[in-house]
């Protein structure tokens, strides 16, 4: 499997944000977010390969239990249940970092952190456009992945014309659990996460949602592999 990058820090967003873990960005992604913060993950050549005596011995240089495997999009790159597997024994905590686009059902996963991709992620390219609409958007294997497996739904939000679209997609679903529910800012540096985090905290006083933090983009401004 190829790994685009390896890295020790602290999870940004979600349930355990703040939490040291080792990050494993693999490589591929069908998608072409606009505000994609990881382009250089997109191919799925882009980086190294592995294979998963290798990851094990890596990772274990770090003192933490809690591994994320991110990407790219890690559900739609080929090899991945043996690399899971191989920290599965260990008392890992294994996070999945997901945009939900397809449903696997065995895998050894702690936390399926699920971020379905909304309209406000589409490229402005239209041949990019196209590829991406005709994938981003998958309910039904969301639906499933949140009945198999532990889970949190988060939202990135651009502007508070989202919320209706939110409110839309989470009608599509069985029985959600608004407690895994998080919404965070689209932002890609410090000055526009602290200002669109003020306007998202009024909507999640309103609506009930968790405002996710992004430490990665407060403490370091997005830079790779921090
Ligand atoms: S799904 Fe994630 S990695 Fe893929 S293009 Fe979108 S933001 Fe980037």
């Amino acid at each position: 499997m190829v790994i685009n990058e390896l890295f020790y820090s602290l999870q940004g967003e979600g349930r355990l944000a703040g939490t040291p873990s080792v990050f494993v960005r693999l490589a591929g992604c069908p998608l072409r977010c606009r505000w994609c913060d990881t382009k250089y993950a997109w191919s799925p050549t882009a980086g190294t390969a592995y294979t998963p005596e290798q990851l094990r011995h890596e990772v274990g240089r770090y003192p933490t239990r809690y591994i994320v495997f991110t990407g790219g999009e890690p559900m739609t790159v080929e090899g991945l249940v043996p690399f899971l597997r191989a920290f599965a024994h260990k008392r890992m905590h294994i996070t999945i970092e997901t945009a939900g686009l397809t449903f696997l059902s065995d895998l050894p996963c702690d936390l399926m952190s699920i971020s379905p991709k909304l309209s406000n992620s589409t490229p402005i390219d239209p041949l990019q456009a196209e590829q991406h609409e005709a994938q981003r958007s998958n309910p039904e294997a969301v639906q499933q992945l949140m009945e198999r497996y532990e889970y949190q739904l988060k939202f990135v939000v651009d502007t508070t014309a989202d919320l209706d679209e939110i409110a839309q997609y989470l009608e599509q679903l069985k029985q959600v659990n608004p407690d895994k529910v998080q919404l965070m800012p689209q932002a890609t540096t410090k000055e526009e996460l602290i200002t669109k985090s003020q306007i998202l905290a009024k909507v999640c006083k309103q609506t009930g949602f968790a405002m996710s933090p992004r430490w990665q983009v407060l403490l370091w401004d997005g830079q790779r592999g921090t």
